[in-house]
């Protein structure tokens, strides 16, 4: 006998780890910026998968690459030459004006890698304690070193005792910088996200970017920008740090770089390229040629469908129809961020926006505790941008009249 098919599926994981906070919504399905849960709601996606889905969901021209790939050649490990890496590798090359490129699978390896160039290019001089600068605010990534470089307490609690080595200074300080580089000479790096993301959508400013560059020219020391969530278009150029003419010495891609098939990737210039040797670093799945025809396939679309300059022009819409509609809205205290990568901030914990937004049939994040994050699919187009305002305005709204502060 069948079992009745019940007319709502409510979704319950006995087996999974409980390691998320999860929304009581399965997602079926998705084309372009919309999704569909099990129960064939639509939802209009401005999270993206986390700054994931460049192309959106089931893109017409990435699909069928993808299905000629993994029928030709999934994985084959890295005891041999993958042309796909070079192809991928001297795209990346080509977009940043930077020298070579090493992959991995997500951005947590991708900053892992760019921590041990950090500390090899120490070693390799003869500094055999080499120190970090990071900063406030900052989110690297969960394993140990990646969270020991991460600022929140939340994500430190529980995993002590971290990795040592970090200093830790607030972002767009450059005082606070020089100072902690004249107390610990054994700083061989600095290490920030050129827009944090998990911490708040917070840009370093295009002057401290370019001080920093100075400072580690001065120093010779390495400039890595961790481009993970605000790279790959997201602000309107190829890289964020792109807005303030500079070139890091390392920057670790993840994200968006696949269209979400999972891959990470670190991005060298001359001073960190050769830090890294035969036998130094590694990985099994790295590189492999299904991710890497996603990374070659993604960023040729994007060329093809111009969203660069989509993204600039629909998020600079975005924005500005946010900041239209929630003018003068008491407990709103900022609305920040460039292209397709905005933050709103709230003057109070905003969670409660995450289910709200989706029962009006929006995804978005809220990072930070109190910033409602967009960070969607570059191909959004300005009637889809126009729509994430119609239903947030009002989610936010009703939020902001409910909860107390
Ligand atoms: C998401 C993110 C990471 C971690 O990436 P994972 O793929 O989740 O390991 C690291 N840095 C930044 C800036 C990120 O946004």
């Amino acid at each position: 006998m069948n079992a009745p098919v019940p007319s709502v599926v409510t979704p319950t994981e006995p087996h999974v780890m409980q390691t998320y906070g999860r929304l009581p919504i399965a997602l079926a399905r998705g084309e372009g910026c919309w999704v569909w849960d099990v129960n064939g709601r639509r939802y209009l996606d401005g999270l993206g998968g986390i700054a994931v889905n460049t192309l959106g969901h089931a893109h017409p021209k990435l699909v069928p690459a993808l299905q000629e790939q993994i029928a030709t050649m999934i994985h084959c490990s890295n005891y041999y030459h993958v042309p796909l890496q070079e192809k991928l590798a001297a795209k990346l090359v080509e977009l940043s004006g930077l020298t070579n490129a090493f992959f991995c699978n997500s951005g947590l390896e991708a900053n892992e890698a760019a921590l041990k160039i950090a500390r090899k290019f120490g070693h390799d001089r003869g500094n055999h304690n080499p120190e970090l600068l990071v900063f406030e605010g900052a989110f690297h990534g969960r394993s140990i070193a990646t969270l020991s470089a991460t600022a929140n307490p939340k994500i430190h609690a529980g995993f002590g005792p971290l990795v040592p080595g970090f200093v830790r200074v607030p972002l767009n300080d450059i005082a606070a910088v020089e100072a902690a580089l004249a107390a610990h000479p054994n700083i061989t790096g600095i290490f920030l996200e050129t827009i944090q993301g998990e911490g708040g959508v917070n840009p370093a400013r295009i002057e401290f970017l370019q001080q920093l560059r100075q400072v580690c020219d001065k120093h010779d020391i390495l400039l890595m920008l961790d481009e993970v969530q605000c790279g790959i278009g997201r602000t309107g150029k190829w890289f964020a740090h792109q807005w303030a003419g500079i070139q890091p010495d390392v920057m670790p891609l993840a994200k968006g770089l696949g269209s979400g098939v999972p891959i990470g990737a670190v991005v060298c210039g001359p001073r960190a390229a050769k830090v890294m040797q035969p036998g130094n670093h590694g990985t099994t799945f790295g590189g492999n040629p299904l991710a890497m025809r996603a990374g070659v396939e993604t960023l040729r679309l994007m060329e093809e469908e111009g969203l660069l300059a989509n993204a600039a022009k629909v998020g600079a819409e975005l924005k500005a129809g946010l900041e239209r509609e929630l003018a003068g809205v008491a407990g709103v205290t900022d609305i920040r961020g460039q292209g397709l990568m905005l933050g709103i901030e709230l003057d109070r914990p905003a969670g409660a926006v995450l289910g709200l937004a989706a029962e009006a049939g929006l995804m978005v994040s809220v990072t930070a505790d109190r910033v409602i994050r967009l960070v969607p699919a570059l191909i959004l187009s300005s009637s889809e941008a126009a729509q994430i305002v119609e239903l947030l305005v009002p989610v936010v709204k009703a939020f902001l009249a409910k909860e107390p502060t």
